[in-house]
């Protein structure tokens, strides 16, 4: 079976002496590996094609039973340009690509997995001083794709609208409430969030990646929310950031 198809290249690896394995993701198949024979040697087949982060039109072979992806030719669609000459960027989209292979998105979710990673590079690329919250957004946004984040805007137990206020993040239950609502009794973590951390709480849920680029927040309002992104993350998704790496909680 032979088919054509857009994906992201996510990773590149060497295996014998020319042949290469692309990790890729693409929006009907979500995250497979494929090889390519002769990958490291047939320039002309796949001119500057075979480098993450590259947009890429490939021919894929399917061979066998239950057999492995086999890419036969490529054609580059579009590739980060700024962003892989600027270590701030790249560190900051590497991140999110980390965060993004924790999580291991099943092909359910692979179309709006693909649609975010796409949105986040060309956020990346494009923005001239991008955000350093940028990543935690991103990560908010993962999170409430997931179905782990709590519902942004009003109060889990009155319905209140929050947004001018403050509100009080009870972790463990994974829900925001206003601040007469809180339960000081109830046993559990709890952050406090003003109303900039509950805006760039709504960013991130929102998922509009040239968003989170410019935001500027206060400093506060920062800590805030990145305080809750990482509490949520590591109690609902048993993820933390440590050592440049995404480890299981
Ligand atoms: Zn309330």
């Amino acid at each position: 079976m032979e088919f054509s198809e857009q994906a992201l290249v996510l990773k590149v690896g060497r295996f014998r002496e020319i042949d290469a394995w692309v990790r890729l993701i693409s929006p009907q198949r979500g995250v497979y590996t494929a090889f390519a024979f002769g990958g490291l040697k047939s320039r002309r087949r796949f001119l500057g094609c075979l480098d993450p982060l590259n947009h890429v039109n490939f021919k894929v072979r399917r061979t066998g039973h239950g057999g492995y992806h086999c890419l036969t030719e490529a054609r580059l669609l579009d590739a980060p340009m700024r962003l892989r000459r600027d270590p701030g960027r790249l560190g900051m989209a590497v991140n999110c690509l980390k965060f993004f292979e924790a999580v291991q998105i099943g092909p359910q979710g692979a179309a709006e997995a693909y649609a975010l990673l796409r949105d986040m590079l060309a956020a990346l690329e494009e923005a001239d001083a991008p955000s350093p919250l940028f990543p935690l957004l991103f990560r908010a946004r993962m999170a409430s794709l997931q179905g782990v984040f709590p519902v942004c805007g009003r109060c889990a137990v009155c319905g209140a609208p929050l947004g001018d206020g403050e509100a009080v993040c009870h972790v463990e239950a994974g829900r925001l409430t206003c601040s007469a609502c809180r339960d000081e009794n109830a046993p559990g973590v709890r952050q406090r969030l003003g109303a900039g951390a509950l805006a760039l709480l709504a960013s991130g849920v929102a998922g509009d990646a040239r968003a989170w680029a410019h935001c500027r927040p206060e400093a506060a309002a920062a800590r805030e929310f990145s305080r809750v992104v990482d509490l949520l993350v590591r109690y609902h998704m048993g993820l933390a950031w440590e050592r440049g790496g995404f480890v299981r909680a």
